[in-house]
């Protein structure tokens, strides 16, 4: 359980005055949340880091101040011009001085009222905001705070800058971080005194004080103490709560699966194909893993087509043949059917019981698949995240296959793991996306990972080519020749509905054209479907009814079927080089020469461009990986951002690889000596572990 003392950070941010149900509902738009926390709390304000400082600390005499800056003025009001009643167009001016001068405040659409109270003729006032020179007058148009001499501490010489979003104002987050500090309660220090004065990087409470707070405009730069030094603690709580598990998972006295062999042979007798030579390597390692006495927590990485789904079969096969069951998860319902449809005819040729749950699967149906799970009855389960929820019991799990690993995040892949009967069970993760070093340290800590590195034999190379919508006619033509040759084709569109976005081509737009064109042998699959209409589309473009699949990104990941050898793409330009070669990945599965059709929209931008130039010169998914890291920066490539998958809040990756290189062999060290974080330190750190919500890894060594 979190210390009590952190309980005032964890209270929702409606304790902080000012901050009612309204403002909530804002917060929670522009605040990044951790997943499953439904409403901003106190220390989501903390994280909420500013983008700039406005200096304020300019107070120069009027008649010294530079038109066009940012100052603050200590002003004595004269008198107050009201607009002439009804006209809206004139604005509201006051008219005030100092010793060197005269300026007019300026309000359009003005409260009177408010004005008056805010600005009495005869008193004084505090007034910062941009001065600026009309005629040969001097103005401020509404100025950013006014305030009296009594209240001159609200008025931020330094003013940190904040995303924000319609109706929050910046005034309201600074007056929430202000209160949201004062309830960081005293925190025993949990990094090492002399790393910390070797940097010169402040206390906890300090930096972040100073981030939302500054008192030098350096402050809010994430390369000054304050900011590092809170950097550092995320990576270090990340880095140590990965170390913890690991620590778990090897001290764990797992059991050995040893399978005898008997099931995987059958399987491999009904493949139409022979394994390659990485999938036998890959398979080696993970029975090496299932066999040993700890825990397996491997990473399978393969481009797509590189046949992960039969190495993640046969590794299923491994725990059943030691008696116990097997799970695969995938990312979307689409591709959980289309696993199971793979499965299925092995599955029955090595007399396998297997079962299919997905949020689809609900009442009499649900019950009955819950019901032959625990009886032991189904030995695998395929499906998505709903293999997630409690009522899921199994007899025996002992391996947990996770597709398309990026999309999920640390905490699920926990809770699948704690399904099994001890807490034991196997966990391979599969992905297709080539993850640089650094970026899965910090999202998966220090895992084995098995790769495949070559693609499965007869595999032809796609021609890719990027071309103008302009000549989508032209295309048009080269379909109709594809067509009549037995050709099928991928079309995949950006969005579904022409909205404010109409430039965007719409699957639906581009469906009915096409079906003008080509007939019924046209379907349209998108995210708006029931899932029952969506297997129908599916399923008969598979067998072949269907010719042309219009499809928004639903068809991203893993969906295979082998006569499919054309993918046009349209407003390539707006796609990531990852989701590209993703949906490119889709076609070059049979014997068919294939094709990739980037249609984009002129002109290109220079990024846009060399996208699509690099997708035209390679299908090698590292090297588009590489590119894609260079362009687009580490987050996005993981999918974290989109998916709400542990991102950070301080710390970016890339741009802080030292630290977090230094805060990996910290974290080793710190478990090297003191494994169950008893020490002063050690405690400490356990306090740095619930600040940023690692409370799965306390509770692991909790347990121990
Ligand atoms: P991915 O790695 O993208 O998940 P899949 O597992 O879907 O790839 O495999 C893609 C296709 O390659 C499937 O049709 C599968 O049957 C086929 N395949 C897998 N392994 C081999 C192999 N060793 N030889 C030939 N085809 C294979
Ligand atoms: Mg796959």
């Amino acid at each position: 359980m979190r210390p009590s003392s952190l309980n005032p950070l964890f209270a929702s941010a409606q304790t902080l005055s000012g901050i009612g149900p309204r403002l909530i509902l804002l917060l929670k738009k522009c605040l990044e949340l951790p997943p499953g926390v439904a409403e901003p709390r106190v220390i989501d304000m903390l994280w909420h880091m500013p983008t700039g400082v406005i200096d304020r600390r300019a107070e120069p005499q009027l008649a010294a101040a530079v038109p066009g800056t940012i100052v603050t003025l200590q002003l004595r009001v004269l008198k107050h011009k009201p607009p002439p009643r009804g006209n809206k167009k004139v604005p509201y001016k006051v008219t005030c001085e100092d010793d060197t001068g005269r300026i007019d405040l300026v309000f359009f659409h003005a409260e009177r009222k408010f004005i008056e109270k805010q600005l009495p003729v005869g008193e004084l006032r505090f007034v910062s905001g941009r001065i600026e020179r009309y005629g040969e007058a001097l103005q401020m148009a509404h100025p950013d705070y006014i305030v009296s001499p009594e209240a001159r501490d609200e008025l931020p010489m330094l003013e940190p800058v904040y995303p924000l979003t319609a109706g929050l104002s910046g005034k309201i987050v600074v007056k929430a971080t202000r209160q949201a500090i004062d309830r960081i309660p005293d925190l025993p220090e949990w990094q090492d005194e002399r790393w910390l004065a070797a940097r010169n990087w402040p206390p906890f409470k300090e930096a972040l004080s100073r981030v939302h707070h500054p008192t030098d405009a350096q402050d809010v730069s994430n390369g000054a103490g304050p900011w590092q030094r809170l950097a550092y603690d995320e990576l270090l709580a990340g880095q140590l709560a990965f170390a913890l598990v690991r620590q778990n998972l090897k001290a764990e006295r797992g059991r050995r699966l040893a399978g005898d062999g008997s099931i995987q042979a059958k399987i491999v007798d009904a493949l139409p194909f022979s394994l390659t030579t990485s999938q036998k390597t890959a398979l080696g390692e993970i029975a090496e893993d299932l066999a040993a006495p700890h825990r397996m927590l491997r990473l399978l990485q393969g481009d797509v087509g590189s046949g992960k789904t039969v190495v993640a079969l046969m590794a299923m096969a491994v725990a059943i043949e030691a008696g116990a069951q097997a799970a695969l998860m995938a990312p979307t319902e689409v591709l959980a059917r289309q696993h199971a449809e793979t499965i299925a005819p092995l599955a029955e040729a090595a007399g396998l019981g297997i079962g299919l749950l997905t949020g689809r699967e609900k009442g009499k149906t649900r019950d009955a698949i819950l019901e032959r799970l625990l009886s032991g009855e189904i030995q695998i389960l395929i499906g998505t995240h709903a293999l997630f929820q409690s009522d899921v019991q199994f007899k025996d799990l002992a391996v947990a296959v996770i597709d398309e690993q990026h999309r999920f995040g640390v905490h699920q892949r926990l809770a699948l793991q704690a399904k099994g009967a001890n807490n034991d069970t196997n966990v391979l993760v599969m992905t297709a996306t080539p993850i640089p070093r650094t970026l899965l340290m910090t999202h998966y800590g220090d895992l084995d990972v098995s790769k495949l590195t070559e693609k499965p034999a007869g595999r032809k190379p796609i021609t890719t080519k990027a071309i103008p919508l302009e000549l989508l006619e032209r295309l048009i033509d080269r379909i109709r020749t594809q067509l009549a040759e037995g050709a099928q084709i991928y079309w995949v569109c950006p969005l579904i509905e022409t909205s404010e976005l109409s430039d965007l081509a719409a699957a639906e737009e581009r469906f009915a054209h096409l079906r003008q064109t080509f007939g019924d042998g046209v379907g349209l699959l998108h995210g708006g479907l029931s899932g029952k209409e969506k297997d129908e589309t599916m399923a008969a473009f598979a067998e072949g009814q269907l010719k042309i699949l219009v499809a928004t990104t639903v068809i991203e990941v893993g969906v295979n079927v082998p006569n499919a050898n054309i993918m046009v793409i349209e407003h390539a330009e707006r796609f990531g080089l990852a989701q590209l070669h993703q949906l490119r990945g889709r076609v070059g599965r049979g014997s068919r020469e294939s094709f990739c059709m980037l249609l984009y929209k002129a002109p290109l931008g220079e990024t846009a461009e060399q996208r699509l130039k690099m997708m035209e010169e390679t299908e090698d998914g590292f090297k588009i990986a590489e590119k894609d890291l260079e362009l687009r920066g580490g987050g996005e490539i993981l999918g974290a951002r989109q998916s709400g998958a542990p991102g950070f809040r301080v710390a970016e990756v890339p741009g802080y690889e030292n630290l977090l290189a230094a805060a990996s062999d910290d974290a080793a060290l710190v478990l090297a000596n003191d494994p169950n974080l008893n020490s002063p330190r050690g405690k400490a750190l356990r306090t740095l572990l619930y600040v940023f919500e690692c409370d799965e890894a306390v509770r692991l060594f909790r347990a121990a």
